[in-house]
């Protein structure tokens, strides 16, 4: 009988499996528990009550307050209700401030609004693709209404200096109180930070902050976003006024369930599953820059990270190779087994480039070689040390084949 071959999984950046804890959490809420939240009988109640247990944990975990929970149906919906949905409250006229790098779920919607007039500066992005926070700041205008900076990058995985930033607003904001203005509303788009990164909204500072399940081993198409109490949103969807009026529709129970389990597990294990990943993700970059032109995106500390200042997601490797397309790289490796992504949001047979790799200014004959390698709680060393083997196999017929049509 032939071997079931191993697919080995390297893109949980893009999706992680659902924890078969968390589809265990999930199972009654697929069956038994099917009330409709909103309706005031006993198994409304039922379901109503098990939502709002998941809401107030959500926020524990957050130190926010449970009514500044809202559940969405993950981070596309989260990031357009934060930026159309502020914008709207402002009657869609003013100024934004964001970030070159961000994901399209930012990009998108804040080019919407420039079609309505609303100004928006994409501050660019340094080599390693940081912000700078000065830069942030001197980009404030009198008519600015809302700064919105990734928390950490879903391409490079840069991790942004959102409390500097959080910083830069508040001190904006109490000048603007003094002139009578309305206060800089600061969001973040969230999406790669549970399990990562230090979640705490008010030390933050941030106003808005949107998560997405489905990239912290929970179900997909379900998220939240927090929402500051007293932070002018107006909905972007109009129905039966659940989730305060912000967000109406039925509730995704099912998701919602699963989504805080999910949370509750990425959370307490962050620490230790941050080390090990970081420890394995340093490896594989120091194995794989022994290699032929390769390149490096993202943040890297040459002197080795210190504990601390560790400013690039520790799931994620980034690098970009002379002469291929990351997109042929992408699917030899899959050929072999091997998960991995490209550099670029790319749909079907589009060869477009990436935005985020484009703004550090990579070179040209590396850009197109982009490929994204994000490691989660199944990857071994056996499986990287399994990539390194067959990287330079597959990158020499690719370069081999390159050189003749070129
Ligand atoms: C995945 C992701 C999103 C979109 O989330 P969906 O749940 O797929 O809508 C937005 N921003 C970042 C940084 C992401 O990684």
């Amino acid at each position: 009988m032939q071997k079931k071959s191993k697919i080995i999984y390297l893109d949980y950046a893009a999706a992680t499996p659902l924890d078969p804890r968390v589809q265990e959490f999930m199972q009654p809420f697929f069956g038994s528990v099917y009330g409709n939240p909103s309706s005031l009988h006993k198994k409304g109640t039922e379901a109503k009550q098990a939502l709002e247990e998941s809401r107030a944990f959500i926020a524990r975990t957050l130190g926010a307050q449970k009514e500044e929970i809202i559940f969405t149906s993950g981070g596309t919906e989260g990031a357009n209700l934060a930026i159309l949905g502020t914008a709207l409250a402002f009657e869609n006229k003013g100024h934004v401030i964001s970030t070159q790098t961000e994901h399209h779920a930012v990009l998108e919607p804040l080019k919407h609004l420039e079609s309505l007039g609303v100004k928006v500066t994409y501050l660019p992005v340094n080599e390693q693709g940081f912000v700078s926070v000065k830069d942030v700041e001197n980009a404030i205008r009198k008519d600015t209404f809302l700064v919105s900076v990734m928390y950490a990058n879903n391409e490079i995985g840069t991790i942004q200096p959102i409390l500097e930033i959080g910083h830069v607003v508040a001190k904006a904001n109490r000048q603007r109180t003094l002139k009578k203005l309305p206060s800089i509303i600061f969001h973040t788009d969230a999406c790669q930070a549970p399990g990562f990164l230090d979640l705490s909204v008010n030390k933050l500072g941030i106003d808005i902050m949107s998560f997405s399940a489905s990239k912290f081993y929970g179900p997909k198409g379900v998220g939240f976003v927090y929402l500051r109490k007293g932070t002018k949103v107006s909905p972007i969807a109009f129905g039966g006024g659940q989730e305060k009026g912000v967000r109406s529709g039925t509730e995704n129970l099912p998701g919602v369930m699963g989504m805080a389990k999910a949370l509750e597990l990425a959370v307490k294990n962050s620490k230790k599953e941050s080390a090990s990943l970081a420890a394995l993700r340093d490896y594989f970059i120091e194995q794989a820059l022994k290699l032929k032109d390769v390149k490096l995106n993202g943040f890297w500390d040459s002197l080795g990270t210190k504990p601390g200042h560790d400013l690039r997601l520790p799931n994620n490797i980034s690098l970009s190779f002379k002469g291929v397309e990351g997109e042929d790289l992408m699917l030899y490796l899959d050929g072999k087994g091997i998960c991995v992504s490209t550099g670029s949001a790319c749909s079907t047979g589009s060869t477009e480039r990436s935005h985020v790799i484009e703004s550090i200014k990579q070179k040209k004959d590396y850009i197109r070689g982009t490929v994204r390698i994000s490691l989660g709680k199944k990857t071994t060393k056996k499986d990287l040390d399994y990539l390194l083997k067959v990287l330079p196999e597959v990158l020499k017929t690719l370069r081999s084949v390159q050189g003749i049509n070129s």
